[in-house]
């Protein structure tokens, strides 16, 4: 039976140890290695201190980035959208944006979605498998070789519940903090969920001074689980429990997601509704104008309307921004550039 690969991208000091020292070499040249893994490098022949001979077994007995880029689109703004494949050929998406102060790089953490959110194009693709904690971090690493600098920030908004890969997350946010591994502060990772009851009291029990940002998008149960299944398995009062306890725990700011859709969340009284529910809550609430996918059903408000919702949440006490839209005209939006590709 022939030994199955080893990735390196993924793997910590320990593991790079254990590894060299299989293959005879002295311990100093894991910390060699490491430093060249996430560097990153395109490929281990760039592994400049390490000696040919091991460099050669290495490219045959493992491989370095479990991800490959199979495109890249370029918006107007600066935002870079990849298409990445997987060893096994499953396609995952991630988005890279620039901004003056920072950048940030939004990641995938599953192939598809079982969540089925109507506004959602991943939802729409079914779910696969949950990424491992390498493919997660190679993310980061590949779009770090496109732009030539490591990102500042990175958000885990992409395809895929993160909290439905928790153990694969935990580790993935580990590599990603490290000071070995890309050594992106604590405070620079966000965890977007869509509101998994069990997965954010296990993360708040973690203490991780990340910031979770849980996906709302409507403050009555009814409303929320038309558009998304899991209020139905996780309604209101035990999500806003999970939340507060959350807080009582990490101590950290809430982000409150509300997507915004014409006629259906962004009224006077869905505005009341929400300000109600988050009354006493730690938190900040971005507004975002609902991207509709092809179709669905929802449809994007005027900017009035967006600006006169952000005003009755502003009078009711809550904390709001409203999020700028980036990389429109490259369908930034999750799932959406997986599902062109696959219609071609
Ligand atoms: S919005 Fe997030 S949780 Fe909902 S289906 Fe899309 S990827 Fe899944």
């Amino acid at each position: 039976m022939m030994t199955p690969m080893r990735v390196l991208v993924g793997q910590g000091p320990e593991e790079l140890k254990r590894l060299l020292s299989e293959f005879g070499e002295p311990g100093y040249r894991a910390d060699q290695l490491l430093k060249w893994v996430y560097r990153p490098v395109p490929s281990i022949d760039d592994m400049s201190n390490l000696p040919a001979g091991l460099r050669d077994r290495l490219s045959r007995e493992a491989v370095y980035h479990p991800c490959s880029v199979v495109t890249v689109r370029h918006s107007r703004d600066g935002t870079r959208k990849y298409l990445l494949a997987l060893a096994d050929g499953e396609l995952i998406e991630t988005v890279f944006i620039p901004e003056t102060q920072r950048s940030t790089v939004c990641i995938s953490s599953q192939v598809g979605c079982k969540m089925g959110c109507s506004f959602c194009a991943t939802g729409s693709l079914g779910f696969v498998r949950g990424l491992t904690a390498g493919e997660i971090v190679d993310q980061v690493l590949q779009a770090a070789l496109d732009v030539g600098s490591r990102p500042s920030n990175v958000v885990y908004m992409g395809m895929g519940e993160p909290l439905d890969n928790y153990d694969e997350l935990i580790r993935s946010i580990g590599i990603l903090n490290a000071p070995w591994g890309l050594n992106i502060g604590m405070r620079q990772i966000t965890v977007s969920t869509c509101g998994v009851v069990p997965g954010i009291r296990k993360l708040g029990r973690e203490g991780l001074a990340l910031t979770l940002a849980v996906s709302l998008h409507a403050a009555d149960d009814d409303k929320r689980s038309r558009i998304m299944p899991i209020a139905r398995a996780y309604p209101l009062a035990r999500l806003m429990e999970a939340l507060h306890e959350y807080v009582a725990n990490t101590k950290r700011r809430i982000t409150i997601e509300y997507a915004l859709m014409a006629g259906f969340n962004d009224g006077r009284q869905d505005a009341q509704r929400l300000t109600d529910l988050l009354k006493g809550l730690l938190c900040h609430v971005n507004l975002i104008p609902v991207n509709p996918i092809p179709g669905g059903l929802q449809q994007k408000p005027e900017s009035s309307q967006v600006v006169r919702f952000e005003n009755w949440l502003r009078q009711g006490g809550l904390e709001v921004s409203i999020r700028r839209e980036r990389g429109a005209d490259i369908e930034a939006a999750c799932g959406q550039l997986r599902g062109q590709w696959e219609e071609i």
